[in-house]
């Protein structure tokens, strides 16, 4: 994948130019209040930048899953007032996706000025990848930048078929992210850790699969180890067993140790009775849970073999909790773990989280700012730890 050699908004000439920027504004919205703005406000380098140069810029994104037509529920109406007031200047919002309303505002753009189209999934091509759409989209600006790493896994055409019609470049966000994510993968610095965890191993085959070629250690935690447990012939008793995937998770382990790759798995456990936060439970000397219990957490002993093997990494990737770390009885895996990267980053380690929940998790447990770097794109990251190209990406020219 060539996603490290991407133009970027600082590869372009943008003075005087109509630029589309494809955002992430889909912010949490309660009752037509924007509930968090942290979204806006990571896109505002991007913006900032671009408007500097004397760009006039036509802003745009997605907001919730309205059906293809415009509903006020979904309307970018609060966008537009929060990023007029972070910007210190009106964004006029425009009353259409691609429509009358969009063209007279586009072509009556200052330099330095900003607008906004309304939500794009209000056109029903959007999401189908239309090009009759893309093409609308492209009559408005001269130049593309995505900057929506989050929607960088969907063909769509505010994301990837517009990109046919105009030169492009990624903004800040997206190349901080293949910045981190990319050189994590493609050109690390040795030795590479992976840490895996998480739910199910069928959710996380391509990533497994993609970093067992890349890495020279992979630690496993989470629920997906017991069914590496299974693979080697232990019992599980009830905890999550992807039955179909025992195989898949013996070639895994086979492939690992024909490549010379490090592959650890959890030697104690910490079980409970039931899948419920105040369940009973213990700790068990174990890689092998008894009958009418299920592995909720990695146990003690793992957490340092785990923290040990951390020591010296040149760069860490974590995808997945290792445990169920939304309750306080089974978090203190994924936290001594999160400590054990936190002083590896320290000392010198990069550090490049993905995923939804593990982003969730490690924020709430307090470890944001230790890490290198955290993807803001649950899906997408997950793509991009599995090496796909992600067509918001491979759309945008090469340097
Ligand atoms: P991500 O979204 O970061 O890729 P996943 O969705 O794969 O991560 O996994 C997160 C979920 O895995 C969490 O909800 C967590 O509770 C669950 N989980 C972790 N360990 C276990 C376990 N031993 N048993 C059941 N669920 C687990
Ligand atoms: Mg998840």
């Amino acid at each position: 994948m060539s996603s490290l050699n991407k133009k970027t908004i600082e590869d372009i000439a943008v003075a005087g130019k109509r630029v589309l920027v494809r955002c992430d504004f889909n912010v949490k919205m309660e009752d037509g209040v924007i509930t968090s703005d942290k979204r806006i406000v990571a896109s505002l380098p991007t913006i900032k930048y671009l408007l500097g140069q004397g760009a006039r810029l036509i802003l745009c994104s997605h907001l919730g899953r309205p059906k293809g037509a415009f509903d006020p529920q979904f309307s970018m109406a609060p966008v537009a007032a929060r990023l007029s007031e972070l910007l210190g200047q009106e964004v006029k919002l425009a009353k259409d996706v691609v429509g009358e309303s969009a063209q007279a505002l586009a072509a009556e753009l200052k330099d330095g000025e900003a607008m906004l189209l309304e939500n794009v999934r209000f056109e029903p091509g959007e999401t189908k990848n239309d090009p009759e759409l893309s093409k609308k989209f492209a009559a408005l600006a001269e130049i593309f930048v995505n900057d929506a790493f989050g929607s960088a896994h969907r063909a769509h055409c505010s994301t990837t078929g517009v990109a046919d019609y105009l030169p492009s470049a990624v903004g800040y966000l997206i190349q901080k992210e293949i910045n981190f994510m990319g050189n994590a993968l493609e050109n690390p610095v040795r030795p590479l850790v992976a840490i895996l965890g998480g739910a199910k191993v069928s959710d996380k085959i391509g990533v497994i699969n993609n970093l067992i070629e890349k890495c020279d250690k992979i630690i496993i935690g989470g629920g997906m180890a017991y069914t590496f447990f299974a693979a080697m012939g232990n019992s599980v008793g009830t905890s999550l067993l992807d039955k179909e995937n025992i195989e898949n998770a013996k070639n895994m382990m086979a492939r690992a140790k024909e490549k010379g790759v490090d592959f650890l798995l959890p030697v104690d456990n910490v079980i409970g009775r039931e899948y419920k936060e105040d369940t009973t439970f213990m700790r068990i000397y174990s890689d092998s849970i008894p009958d009418g219990w299920m592995g909720l957490d990695i146990g003690p002993v793992t957490r340092e073999l785990f923290a040990k093997s951390l020591v010296g990494a040149g760069t860490v990737i974590w995808n997945g909790p290792m445990g169920v770390s939304e309750w306080e009885n089974f978090a203190e895996g994924t936290i001594d773990v999160a400590k054990a990267v936190a002083e590896a980053t320290e000392n010198g380690a990069i550090s490049v989280i993905g995923g939804g929940d593990s982003a969730a998790a490690i924020k709430k447990l307090g470890f944001e700012k230790k890490m290198s770097h955290i993807s803001t794109g649950g899906g997408a990251s997950l793509e991009f730890l599995e090496g796909k190209d992600l067509p918001g990406i491979a759309c945008i020219d090469e340097k």
